[in-house]
């Protein structure tokens, strides 16, 4: 077969565009890329290996070799790994294909500075090699197969790709190093570059030719040497080659387990949130290991979908290497591994809120609307989330916890009172909230989607409801207005005509409203909307009828709260008791309904009536 060329995907192309500007502060990480690449295709040889011991024949000593030509002015990595066939080239090195990349080109800006933040946290892989070379070729051998492949490409938006002929299985990269990069030809330099990235990398790494001289990392997999001799950088390296981040780790988690079971885990909690956090699939990435045989990737067993961003290896001792990997993904033990490493995932991060609050609010910020989807869906660490779970509130901009809410209650507070909503500015100033301010009653924000839904699940912390501002059983009457906060002046009764008044607004709101009643909870508004009793909160029904998951016939009229210190109220009050008001209480009631509405975020449903009645009242004013 004859060359054949190909476009690169755009993605790609812009990524390489990029790329080509040389923005990484350290250009020398191709190196690191590359070795990756080579360690990854050679556990991927080493699984394969199991259940078809033929791949390995002839070369089982895996291993990835460095080699320099000063005259050609070339760097090579080579790897008896799994190799590629021509449809892998095609598809692997011609396209990103790693899951999310949509998200990841959607977020690219065409800004420099910030791409490249973007890029450092996504990971161009193989395609660094451009920052060093000015062409690049590959030639590669599928284990098992007997063709082999060339594929080149300057970078320049295309690639080609022929036959060609190669000795065994295996890849060999071959870097044409641009003039600035001549640096990488120097073996001195290179092992420096090697020790630094590469150090954790599990197969031996050699130059060229000196197949029995001493590697140049060590070649034992990281998480198998014990803590003490582990330095935090080569950490730092273990959590770049398995996340694909260039920063380093939030937190690193380095355990064992012997007993029943035996494992080990290395696991990290970035610093920021990755780009596809939020992709539906919500699947956990860690990379299962079994007795150092890379298994996958791809095993949603070993964690929730609540601890997903968390990265790293779990390596047992027990699992079964002679099963396929449906089967394994399958085994009971899986089970018990990942709820260990949950425990052990949350512990350690109520020590971190325990010993240092605000490196933990720089993890909460992050991933809290995350770890919150546990608290509906992990009934078994329910309470342990419960304790790591921060909130804003009315008291402040610190983010509270429930113990420290629950200390702070007033003498005769009840339940733990909390309204929700999209914008936590919007929110905090809710009519439903002033009785709550008014009597220094903490009230917690919450505005992440999540919450609608963790709430009404969890249903009460040590022994204290949740409850929510916006329901009408909520009763304030036991508990004192602030001294200092509430006026000098004793509580004003009802003004007369307040009974007339409510049965007219009932009659002119019919089924909008499913009450009209007095409100505790106001102080400045003249109305609020609540939910009725028993019913579903007001925010919680709304988002669930803008998702379509709930009938109109569902949807409960709410309950409009009249407040009967309102100057506003007052007068209507009289008006409603005396004799030929009937029209005006009835507009003004209309129209204070769809005020109400609007403080709701909810729509006017009759918008011209409204905005007839609104002139109606202005011209009223000012004739
Ligand atoms: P990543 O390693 O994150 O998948 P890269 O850009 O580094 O992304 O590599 C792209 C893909 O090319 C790899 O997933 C792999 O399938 C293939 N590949 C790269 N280098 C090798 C190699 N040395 N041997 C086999 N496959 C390779
Ligand atoms: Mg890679």
């Amino acid at each position: 077969m004859s060359k054949e060329s190909f476009v690169f995907q755009a993605e790609v192309s812009k990524l390489l565009d990029i790329v080509a500007r040389s923005l990484y502060s350290h250009k020398e990480v191709f190196l690191r890329e590359l070795v990756s690449n080579a360690s990854d295709a050679c556990d991927r040889l080493r699984y394969e290996g199991l259940t078809t011991p033929a791949l390995m024949e002839g070369d089982a000593a895996l291993r990835i070799a460095i080699g320099v030509d000063d005259k050609k002015g070339t760097l090579t990595v080579t790897d008896n790994g799994i190799g590629m066939n021509r449809d892998d080239l095609v598809g692997m090195l011609g396209t990103i294909a790693r899951s999310g990349t949509q998200a990841f080109v959607e977020r690219l800006s065409g800004d420099a500075a910030k791409d490249v933040a973007m890029i450092g946290q996504f990971g161009v892989g193989f395609y660094s090699s451009f920052m060093v070379a000015d062409s690049v070729e590959v030639v590669t051998r599928k284990a098992g197969e007997a063709q082999a492949w060339r594929w080149v490409s300057d970078g320049h938006g295309s690639f080609t790709v022929e036959e060609t002929q190669r000795a065994g299985r295996g890849t060999t990269v071959t870097l044409h190093l641009n003039a600035d990069s001549r640096e990488f030809l120097d073996k001195g330099r290179l092992e420096g570059v090697i020790k630094r990235y590469s150090d954790h990398i599990a197969i031996p790494i050699m130059f060229d030719g000196d197949k029995d001289a001493k590697p140049l990392n060590q070649a034992s997999a990281l998480w198998t040497r014990s803590r003490a001799e582990i330095a935090e950088d080569q950490y730092h390296e273990f959590y770049r080659h398995v996340s694909h981040d260039l920063d380093s780790p939030w937190m690193t988690l380095h355990n064992r387990v012997e007993g029943v079971l035996s494992y080990t885990s290395l696991l990290f909690i970035p610093k920021s949130r990755p780009f596809d956090l939020f992709d539906p699939e919500r699947k956990p990435r860690l990379k299962l290991y079994v007795r150092r045989v890379f298994i996958t990737d791809d095993c949603g067993e070993l964690l929730p979908g609540y601890l997903r961003f968390v990265r790293g290896i779990v390596d047992s001792e027990d699992l079964s290497l002679n099963v396929s990997r449906e089967m394994l993904q399958r085994d009971p033990k899986l089970a018990k591994i990942r709820s260990g490493l949950v425990k052990r995932i949350l512990g350690d991060l109520a020590k971190k809120a325990e010993n240092a609050p605000d490196d933990y609010r720089v993890f909460w910020d992050a991933f809290g609307a995350v770890l919150k989807e546990g608290l509906y869906e992990d009934f078994e660490n329910r309470e342990s989330l419960l304790g790591l779970a921060r909130f804003r509130t009315t008291a402040g901009d610190e983010p509270v916890g429930l113990a420290m809410y629950v200390e702070r209650m007033k003498p005769g507070q009840e339940a733990i009172y909390y309204i929700t909503g999209e914008d936590a500015a919007a929110v905090a100033n809710s009519p439903q909230l002033e009785g709550f301010k008014a009597r220094g009653v903490e009230v917690l924000l919450l505005t992440d989607p999540v919450d609608e839904f963790w709430v009404p699940a969890v249903a009460a912390f040590k022994g204290k409801d949740f409850r929510s501002v916006t329901r009408a059983d909520t009763d304030l009457g036991a508990i004192a207005k602030d001294g200092d906060k509430a006026s000098d002046k004793p509580e004003e009764p009802a003004p007369a005509g307040i009974d007339a008044l409510i049965a007219a607004f009932k009659l002119a709101l019919g089924k909008a409203v499913s009450d009209v009643r007095l409100s505790k909870r106001l102080t400045e508004s003249p109305v609020c909307l609540v939910a009725k009793e028993g019913g579903m909160d007001m925010r919680l029904e709304r988002l669930l009828k803008r998702h379509q998951q709930l009938g109109d016939d569902l949807v409960s009229a709410p309950v409009l709260e009249v407040n009967p210190d309102h100057a506003l109220i007052r007068r209507l009050a009289g008006m409603a008791e005396g004799k030929g008001g009937g029209d005006a209480v009835a507009e003004a009631a209309h129209l204070l309904l769809d005020q109400a509405r609007i403080l709701e975020g909810e729509a006017v449903p009759d918008p011209v009536a409204f905005g007839r009645r609104l002139t109606a009242w202005l011209e009223k004013g000012l004739i």
